[in-house]
């Protein structure tokens, strides 16, 4: 693979916190490639692409700049292709990578372990670390390994700089990390509950404070990022002391596809009565289960059309999800003591207005509620919808996990805070609101 020319020659990444550097967010899958360049000072998405089916004769690529998306098909043989054709499209429709000053590249790697409680600079070292935990998540981080090491070849001369779904969960007390699993078991294979989308609960909680203009160590705060996958967690402080994901990111709410909490006795059954392998189980626990095995659909909108044409299956999968999710909200007001603020966030949390209204229905009781009106739409900005009487501010605030992944890349190479606080325009990683 040939390098490509010009990325990554600023002298220092200090400059980067001008206006005009730019940061490469690199998502890697089993078969998809998703990217971002993205604007860490004025947080805006320079341009974006996905890249799918790879490894396939028919792979899709899309790639969006300037309000143009310009599609490609064809065969995609693997990941370094798959970063080779993104690169090819920067220079062919732009922007281009040069100009744009790409100071670093961020890569999201989903599991960190007990490694990792921050982001770490790329090196082989920490390669091997990703490569050593891929035990705990055997889809996800040989893939990130995959999307890292191409890119690694093909931007030789801008660090690389790898963020942990994990790592924002790294603070959980012991108490709430623990399986009451046999100690010697645990130890052995590293069981414990790790957490999961903390990049998003991290920046949605600090964006909270700054938006509030209160300090983050002042509020106690329940981050609810429901989305496709969904989780909760309870932060005190900027610090994450719970949250509904656990060795896997199948434990804890309803989600589209997965389950979220079960007895773990279900599996046993099934491998014994329904002679299913823990392969099946694995795949029927985590894409035929959720909204999406309870009803057949696992978007929301149209979970609400078969609704409103009276399907019972439909209605029992919203009830089965909302009914979840009250449960942690009132497990979370229980750990927290006081709430500040309750947040919702991601495709589900920042859209859908009955969701967010059924998940706090009759707990006035609790100073939280709903204003129906404020309430209403979808919201893209950080967004009150609690009525003024409450003890509890009830918001919406839309995530955005590419933005939190630039800003701690160019922290971690020493050119920032990583917005762990903020994630606005005028941050300019002018230090954290704590
Ligand atoms: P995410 O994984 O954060 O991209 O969220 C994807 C999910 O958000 C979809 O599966 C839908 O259930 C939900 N969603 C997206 N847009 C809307 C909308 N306008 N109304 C209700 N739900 C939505």
């Amino acid at each position: 693979m040939t390098p490509v020319p010009g990325v990554g020659t600023r002298p220092s990444p200090h400059s980067a916190l001008g206006a005009h550097g730019s940061v490469l967010v690199i998502n890697s899958g089993s078969s998809s490639l998703k990217y971002q360049l993205v604007n860490p000072v004025g947080g805006e998405a320079i341009a974006s692409g996905l890249i799918e089916r790879i490894g396939e004769s028919d792979g899709v690529v899309r790639h969006t700049f300037a309000g143009n998306t310009t599609r490609r098909t064809g065969p995609i043989g693997d990941h370094g292709d798959a970063l080779r054709t993104a690169l090819d499209l920067f220079a062919e429709v732009g922007p281009d990578l040069a100009e744009a000053q790409v100071v670093a590249v961020g890569h999201r790697v989903v599991h960190g372990g007990s490694l990792f409680s921050a982001p770490a600079v790329v090196d082989d070292d920490v390669l091997r670390a990703i490569a050593d935990l891929s035990p705990l998540a055997p889809l996800h981080n040989p893939a990130n390994l995959r999307g890292i090491e191409v890119a690694r070849t093909l931007l030789p001369d801008v660090p690389h700089v790898v963020v942990f779904d994990t790592a924002f969960f790294q603070t959980l007390p012991d108490a709430a990390a623990t399986y009451a699993l046999d100690r010697a078991v645990a130890e052995e294979h590293a069981i414990r509950r790790y957490g999961f989308h903390g990049t998003s609960h991290q920046y949605v909680s600090g964006k909270v404070a700054r938006a509030l203009g209160r300090r983050l160590d002042d509020l106690n705060q329940i981050v609810l990022h429901l989305g496709n996958g969904a989780s909760a967690s309870a932060v005190r402080g900027g610090v994450a002391v719970e949250t509904s994901m656990g060795l896997t990111p199948l434990e804890g709410l309803v989600m589209g596809t997965r389950t979220g909490d079960i007895d773990p006795a279900v599996v046993f059954h099934l491998h014994r009565n329904a002679g299913m392998s823990v392969d099946e189980i694995d795949e029927l626990l985590n894409r035929r289960s959720g909204l999406k095995g309870l009803s057949g659909e696992n978007d929301f909108r149209e979970l609400h059309r078969l609704i409103g044409e009276g399907d019972r299956d439909a209605q029992r999968a919203l009830d089965v999800y909302v009914h979840r999710l009250r449960k942690y909200i009132g497990a979370y007001l229980a750990v927290l003591g006081r709430v500040d603020v309750i947040s919702f966030t991601a495709g589900v949390g920042e859209n859908d207005a009955r969701v967010r209204e059924l998940a706090v229905a009759g707990l006035e009781g609790l100073g939280i509620a709903i204003d129906p009106e404020r309430n209403q739409g979808r919201k893209t900005e950080p967004t009150i919808i609690s009525p003024a009487w409450t003890s509890t501010l009830v918001m919406v605030v839309p995530t955005d996990e590419e933005l939190a992944i630039a800003r701690q890349a160019v922290a971690a190479i020493g050119g920032g805070d990583g917005g762990q606080a903020a994630g606005d325009a005028d941050d300019e990683y002018g230090g954290p609101a704590r």
